[in-house]
C-alpha cells in the first residue's frame, strides 16, 4: 500500500470524520479540516494516540484564501497532495417558497463554491506533478429533485458536473464522485425548517446507513491503481427506494 497525504474537508463530524478515521487506519497520512477544531482536534488526539498520522487545520470552504492556506500547509509539509476530499456540506431544507434566501446562499456557497475552492487551490499543484486524486461527496440529490430539498439537490447536480467536466479534462488526474444516500449524521441538525429538518432526521434515524460505509466507498476509490478512475460511487439505505 502506498501511503498517501489526504486532505478531508469537513471532517468534524460525520463522513468526513468517519473517512478521516478509516484512511488513517488505511495507512494513510490525514488532513482534517473544518471550523469546529475543537472536534478536529480530538479526532488527530485519538488518532495519534492509535499510532496513526494525522493533522488539522481550520477551514471555512467557503473563503478560498482559507482553502489556499490548507492546501499551501500541506504542500509545504508533505511536499504533495495525493487526495483532496472536498466532502463538506450543508443541507438546511425549506421549501423554495418559504423564500430562505440566506440557506440557499449558505448552500451554493459550502456544496458548490466550497468544491470549486477546493479543486482551485489543489489543481495547480496536481497537474505540475502530473499525479493526484480529487474526490467530490455529491449525494443522492445529484440524481432527483425533491422539494423540499430543491437549492441543495441543484448545488449537488452542479458538485456532478462539475466532476464530470474535471474528469473529462484530467488525464493524469483521478476524480471521484460519491453519493451518499440517507446517512446518519449531523446533516440535519442545524438550520433550515423546522418541521421539515426533524422530518429528515427521522427518516436518516430509522433508514439511514452508517457513515462508515461512505468512507468505505471513499476507501476503495482511494486503493485502485494510479490508471484506475472510479469516476461515481453511489450508496444508499436499501430502505431509500
Ligand atoms: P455533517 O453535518 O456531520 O458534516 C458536515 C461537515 O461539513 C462538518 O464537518 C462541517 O464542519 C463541515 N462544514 C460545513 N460548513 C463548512 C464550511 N463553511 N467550511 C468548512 N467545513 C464546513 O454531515 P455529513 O457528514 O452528512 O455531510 C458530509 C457530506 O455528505 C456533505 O457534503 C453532505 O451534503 C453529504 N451528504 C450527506 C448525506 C446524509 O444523509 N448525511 C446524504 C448525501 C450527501 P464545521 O461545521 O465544523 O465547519
Amino acid at each position: 500500500m502506498t501511503r498517501k497525504i489526504v486532505l478531508v474537508t469537513g471532517a468534524s463530524s460525520g463522513i468526513g470524520e468517519t473517512t478521516a478515521r478509516h484512511l488513517a487506519a488505511a495507512g494513510h497520512h490525514v488532513v482534517l479540516g473544518a471550523r469546529r477544531t475543537d472536534r478536529l482536534k480530538q479526532t488527530v488526539a485519538d488518532l495519534t494516540a492509535a499510532g496513526q498520522s494525522a493533522e488539522y487545520a481550520q477551514l471555512d470552504v467557503t473563503d478560498l484564501t482559507s482553502v489556499q492556506a490548507f492546501v499551501d500547509d500541506a504542500l509545504a509539509r508533505h511536499g504533495r497532495v495525493d487526495v483532496l476530499i472536498n466532502n463538506a456540506g450543508v443541507m438546511p431544507l425549506a421549501r423554495l417558497d418559504a423564500l430562505r434566501v440566506d440557506d440557499w446562499n449558505q448552500m451554493i456557497d459550502v456544496n458548490l463554491r466550497g468544491v470549486l475552492h477546493g479543486i482551485a487551490a489543489v489543481l495547480p499543484a496536481m497537474s505540475a506533478r502530473k499525479d493526484g486524486h480529487i474526490i467530490n461527496v455529491a449525494s443522492t440529490a445529484a440524481y432527483r429533485v425533491d422539494s423540499p430539498g430543491v437549492v441543495y439537490c441543484a448545488t449537488k447536480m452542479a458538485v456532478r458536473a462539475v466532476s464530470e467536466g474535471l474528469r473529462q479534462e484530467s488525464k493524469d488526474i483521478r476524480v471521484t464522485v460519491v453519493s451518499p444516500g440517507f446517512t446518519r449524521t449531523e446533516l440535519t441538525h442545524r438550520g433550515g425548517d423546522t418541521q421539515t429538518q426533524e422530518a429528515m432526521r427521522a427518516l436518516a434515524e430509522s433508514v439511514g446507513i452508517d457513515a462508515s460505509s461512505i468512507a468505505e466507498a471513499i476507501g476503495y476509490a482511494v486503493a485502485q491503481p494510479d490508471g484506475v478512475d472510479v469516476s461515481e460511487i453511489v450508496v444508499q439505505a436499501t430502505a431509500q427506494g
